[in-house]
């Protein structure tokens, strides 16, 4: 009885995917971080991406940090769900492996990533995927949390704040909006949301 149940649990959460997307600086991370927190059956899908790590980055925990030869590899080697030059010579990529390894854990991968990458993954999983969209309460609340983050230069942080209007255009795209103007209840939300779609909240 207990192996049968678990085995319907396996193929519940068989090629569920959970991503999360908004302009840099919305609160994404934190919401993801909250969401991986509260359900185990969550994990974060480490991406690749060819920028320098910042702060207390970890490779392989938090961006798999490669070079750019390397990632051109990987992309003839079709090794890529998606990837983006997400700004100017920066590429970042969602692996297939990271994929099949949460799989084949029994959990569910959980995709922090642009909009433009959000958008094809979607497109490539339409049946199993659940795509929550972080909204800034506003582009100026936005370019003020990113200069209080303090990571950016300020030609970056231009850079963040002209694509973030670009992407807000593209919110409708996703499953559910999340307006971040608290993070406690936007991450409520988030919860609420991802609950509902994997079936319980363990
Ligand atoms: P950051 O440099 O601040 O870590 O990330 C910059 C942006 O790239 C963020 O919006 C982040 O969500 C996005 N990103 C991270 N990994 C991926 C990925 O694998 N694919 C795409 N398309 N975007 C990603």
């Amino acid at each position: 009885m207990q192996i049968g149940w678990q085995r319907i649990r396996q193929v519940n959460t068989h090629k569920k995917i959970i991503i999360l997307t908004a302009p840099s600086g919305a609160g994404k991370t934190s919401i993801t971080r909250y969401l991986l927190n509260n359900f185990s059956r969550l994990a974060f899908s480490v991406s690749a991406a060819t920028r320098a790590p910042r702060g207390e980055e970890r490779n392989g925990i938090d961006y798999y940090f490669i070079s750019t030869e390397d990632f051109n590899r990987k992309i003839k080697a079709n090794e890529f769900v998606e990837w983006e030059m997400v700004y100017e010579g920066k590429y970042y990529g969602t692996l297939k492996s990271e994929f099949h390894r949460i799989w084949k854990e029994g959990r569910i991968p959980v995709l922090d990533i642009d909009v433009k990458g959000a958008i094809h993954v979607q497109q490539q999983y339409p049946e199993s995927t659940l795509s929550l969209f972080i909204e800034p309460p506003s582009v100026e609340e936005l370019k003020r949390r990113l200069i209080s983050r303090g990571t950016e230069s300020p030609e970056a942080l231009q850079a963040r704040v002209n694509k973030a209007s670009y992407e807000i255009s593209f919110k409708h795209h996703f499953n559910k909006i999340i307006v971040n103007d608290q993070l406690e209840k936007a991450c409520g939300e988030a919860a609420q949301a991802v609950r509902s779609f994997i079936g319980d909240n363990s």
